[in-house]
């Protein structure tokens, strides 16, 4: 069984990931994967360069700074980009999938709802907090502004429109209470695999 595992900027989706990697749920972090296969996939190194210019990779390592300041200011690199990268994303995540094991896998990303993915999971998971804690979060993890934060945010949906698409809500506020919900979703989620729903 295929789970999307997804939330805002800062809700603690990783967090969240961590609880079901302990459980022994293989997890594949969609970010991570990206900036990899951004950095070594013949494939997509060509396009990105064309896409964003030579600036994109200084001595064979991506340059983050350039790249987030070219797609956050204008939306239609952002667009253009994820165009190039998340099927390749994609494709490398079912080669993964397939080589599991396990009753059930998850693909932890930031966006699944907004551009569709969705629809190619069996069940999806989505993790919430209010948007000050998040704000407050990512600002103490990262050491960034709260405008640079926003303006990510902005490229996100509202919780309001998620939860109703998401077949398991998560509100990330205090940890022992979170990682007994991943507790129960897991149980749920074995069950829902030897069941006949599926
Ligand atoms: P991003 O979208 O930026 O990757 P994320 O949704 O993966 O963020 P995390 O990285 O898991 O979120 O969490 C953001 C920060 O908040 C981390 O520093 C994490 O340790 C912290 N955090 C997550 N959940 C909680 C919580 N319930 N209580 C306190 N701190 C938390």
């Amino acid at each position: 069984m295929l789970i999307g595992l997804t939330g805002g900027i800062g809700s603690g989706k990783t967090t969240v990931a961590g609880m079901f990697k302990s459980l022994g749920v293989p997890v594949y972090h969609s970010d991570e994967r990206a900036k990899d296969l951004m950095t070594t996939s013949e494939d997509l190194i060509p396009k990105i360069k064309e896409l964003l210019g030579d600036e994109a990779y200084v001595d064979g390592s991506l340059n983050r700074q350039y790249i987030a300041m070219k797609v956050f200011s204008d939306k239609s690199y952002l667009d253009r980009l994820n165009e190039i990268v998340h099927p390749a994303v994609r494709d490398d995540f079912h080669k993964w999938a397939g080589e599991q094991t396990t009753p059930y896998v998850i693909q932890e990303a930031a966006i699944l709802f907004e551009n569709d993915a969705y629809k190619k999971f069996d069940r999806m998971i989505l993790v919430t907090a209010p948007k000050r804690i998040r704000l407050n979060r990512v600002m103490h993890r990262d050491q960034v502004a709260e405008d640079n934060i926003l303006a990510r945010m902005n490229h996100q949906w509202e919780d309001a429109k998620k939860i109703p698409l998401a077949d398991f809500v998560i509100e990330n506020i205090e940890l022992a209470r979170t990682a007994s919900q991943v507790k129960q979703i897991h149980k749920k989620l074995v069950e829902l695999t030897t069941s006949k729903e599926f």
